[in-house]
């Protein structure tokens, strides 16, 4: 077989540059060791920037987004008994985030992909990466017991954080950059309406919980967990009682609790790995950083790479030049860095951290009281959250 550009992973990262290829008339194949309903089964993001949404337009697969999307102008910090709201519309000079499942738009743009004739091969194990140091790169695989061989120009990593392909460089000089946090977020999905027209993140002794949402009809909520927590050992009624324990108590009463469809203990990480670039090889999205969830980023990560590494692409194959190619690992890793650095921040921000003693708690205490004050210090937090441009 013989395409132009293989792509490991069809998650969102490798479905967004698919469909960009495919409008485009570039040549692709998506590769995935699971199928579409698996990926489907895992229940990820739902804050999309105004980048991720406009992306999604590009693809062609944004309709049902903008009609079952949720846009959002503003969020609420909760600490100390009080509620700060952060007005991103106001902040940003009219901007706002569209808060809408990534399961939802994986499903978009499988279904698209579909509809326009792109191929995705499905349940393909052993999927390797081959000389992309040389100029003719290949992909193999096995697929019902036979191995079969994708030659191509390029190869796409877009194949997560446990995928192959930042795996196949770590003998050619790429750098890792990681912190990991000392307790991980126990999530549950429900199919009952959010407490809130926006979301909640809530700074507490007891430690961290965020009210989100999916719809209006289904809500996402998490509490901060010790790593030591096991899924097992928190049965819905002991969720919905700690949710509510650390919510202000007129927010906490209007919460309303149902089964979860879903519950699920997530560790947080900040990890970067540096460059995104191996010969013909790229790595995009999570296989190439990872941000703790607080910032809501690692989606809208995906699509910023994904923007630059088109627009390399384009350049490759309109005007067979590499020079787009050539800078995408710079131009991606400048605003990776920027939206770790916030994701990091508002983690720092809004979780407890017992080892930091006293002076770390009074820190971040002042730190939120001055935040609840300053309206610079309110601008800077909603800009990042809109998403800095591309
Ligand atoms: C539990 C969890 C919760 C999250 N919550 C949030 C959130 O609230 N907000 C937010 O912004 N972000 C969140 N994220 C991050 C967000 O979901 C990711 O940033 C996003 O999925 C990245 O998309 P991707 O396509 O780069 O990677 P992925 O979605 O991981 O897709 C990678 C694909 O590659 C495939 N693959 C892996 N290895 C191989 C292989 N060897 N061969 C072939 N295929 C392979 C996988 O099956 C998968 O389909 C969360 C992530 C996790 C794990």
């Amino acid at each position: 077989m013989r395409t132009q550009v293989a792509i490991i992973g069809s998650g969102p990262s490798g479905l967004m540059l698919g469909q960009l290829l495919t409008n485009a008339g570039i040549d692709n194949i998506i590769l995935d060791r699971v199928d579409r309903d698996y990926i489907l089964g895992r229940i990820r993001a739902g804050v999309l920037e105004q980048g991720m949404v406009d992306l999604m337009d590009r693809t062609g697969a944004g309709a049902r987004m903008h009609k079952e999307g949720l846009p959002h102008d503003g969020f609420s910090l909760s600490f100390s008994g009080r509620m700060t709201r952060i007005d991103m519309n106001k902040l940003t000079g009219g901007k706002r985030v569209m808060v809408y499942g990534q399961t939802e738009l994986t499903a978009d743009l499988m279904d698209h992909r579909a509809a326009t004739g792109g191929v995705t091969i499905y349940n393909a194990s052993g999927v390797t990466p081959h000389d992309f140091d040389g100029d003719s790169p290949y992909v193999t695989y096995e697929k019902d017991g036979v191995t079969h061989r994708i030659d191509c120009d390029l190869i796409a990593g877009c194949d997560g954080f446990h995928g192959v392909c930042r795996a196949s460089v770590q003998d050619k000089g790429v750098q890792n950059f990681e912190k990991v946090y000392p307790f991980g977020w126990l999530g549950l999905l429900a199919d009952v309406p959010p407490v809130h027209h926006e979301l909640i993140y809530a700074n507490h002794e007891r430690g961290f919980a965020l009210c989100s949402q999916r719809s209006k009809e289904r809500s996402r909520y998490y509490v901060q967990v010790p790593l030591s927590d096991e899924v097992e050992g928190w049965s819905d009624d002991a969720f919905w009682d700690e949710l509510r324990a650390r919510l202000p108590a007129d927010v906490a009463e209007k919460v309303v609790t149902g089964p979860s469809i879903e519950k699920s203990i997530a560790p947080l990480r900040s990890f970067v790995a540096e460059p995104l670039r191996f010969g013909r090889l790229f790595l995009v999205g999570d296989a190439a950083h990872i941000v703790p969830p607080t910032g809501a980023k690692g989606l809208n990560l995906a699509a910023s790479d994904v923007h630059y590494l088109f627009e390399g692409l384009q350049e490759f194959y309109s005007d067979k030049k590499w020079s787009g190619l050539d800078v995408y690992s710079e131009r991606a890793l400048r605003r990776i860095w920027k939206a770790e650095r916030f994701s990091w921040s508002m983690t720092m921000l809004m979780h407890r951290f017992p080892d930091e003693g006293a002076f770390g708690q009074k820190v971040q205490e002042s730190e939120l009281d001055y935040l609840s004050s300053s309206t610079a210090a309110q601008t800077a937090m909603a800009e990042n959250y809109v998403g800095l441009p591309y």
